[in-house]
């Protein structure tokens, strides 16, 4: 199982876990000539995408979910409780391409997915772990705080993609972002800071974790640099010794990131 971000902000996501005979995309937020191109680069074409797992309704995350479906007939996963709300981003798709899914684990190809409820300001958002074998990884992006039971449903996993949106000082002096906008963002129903990701990391580290990614970056409230510097730092009091005890990367806004092949150690 390889994971690869094709897009990572509060702009547009799309992430990409493959293998041989199955491929699937977490949200397709970005356009769709840019997924079609980002796919081609990785020698994969595009109608040979299994399924989209969509997270919640905002645009960054559905953009070209309808489009996908219409033109390469792509079957998407929508959880139950957000359904509507989803669904109704999409335009006019063939409504038996929808499949709709509950906090049980399913199966697609060679990869047993999981869905589980993260608290955000949408209808009902969704993280989701996928398996293969013995090996799991999880992707848990707009989160308002980490629960216990999203910790839960992330222990074991050696990747995780998990969001770590925003510097909180830095976005608490941003003159440009309104009180109503701040407060939003650093409710229990906004988005995940570079400290309460550090603070996952450092649980998840006594559950096996080797890599993280870190996904969601704010444009305009978070630096790669800072993000990195943050969890390091938070880490190094913990002992924990990044780039020796876990590996951290941080996903690209828009290019495409690197290639995480999950073997029992990760390359
Ligand atoms: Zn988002
Ligand atoms: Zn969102």
């Amino acid at each position: 199982m390889k994971v690869v971000t094709l897009a990572s902000s509060s702009k547009g996501n799309c992430i990409l876990v493959f293998n041989e005979n199955t491929k699937i995309l977490i949200d397709a937020g970005i356009k769709l000539a840019e997924i079609n191109a980002k796919l081609k680069a990785l020698n994969i074409e595009p109608g040979e995408i299994n399924a989209i797992l969509v997270t919640h309704e905002h645009s960054d995350h559905v953009k070209s979910v309808g489009a996908m479906c219409r033109k390469f007939g792509t079957r998407v996963y929508v959880f139950n409780e957000a359904k509507q709300e989803i669904v109704k981003t999409f335009g006019n798709v063939d409504e038996f391409k929808i499949v709709e899914t509950f906090l049980v684990p399913f199966q697609i190809g060679e990869f047993i997915i999981k869905p589980f409820k993260v608290p955000h300001d949408s209808k009902c958002c969704v993280g989701y772990s996928i398996s293969e074998n013995d090996k799991k990884i999880s992707i848990a992006t707009d989160i308002g705080f980490v629960s216990g039971e999203i910790l839960s449903e992330l222990k074991g996993s050696l990747l995780v993609v998990l969001e770590s949106n925003h510097d909180e000082q830095m976005l608490i002096d941003n003159p440009n972002y309104p009180a109503i906008l701040k407060n939003r963002i650093l409710s229990n129903h906004g988005h995940l800071s570079n400290i309460n990701c550090a603070k996952a990391i450092e649980y998840l580290c006594g559950f096996g974790l080797k890599q993280v990614v870190c996904a969601h970056l704010s444009e305009e409230n978070n630096t790669p640099s800072l993000c990195f510097n943050t969890i390091k730092k938070y880490l190094f009091n913990k002992n924990i010794i990044v780039g020796e005890n876990v590996k951290v990367d941080i996903a690209s806004p828009n290019k495409i990131g690197t290639i995480f092949n999950i073997v029992s150690s990760i390359n």
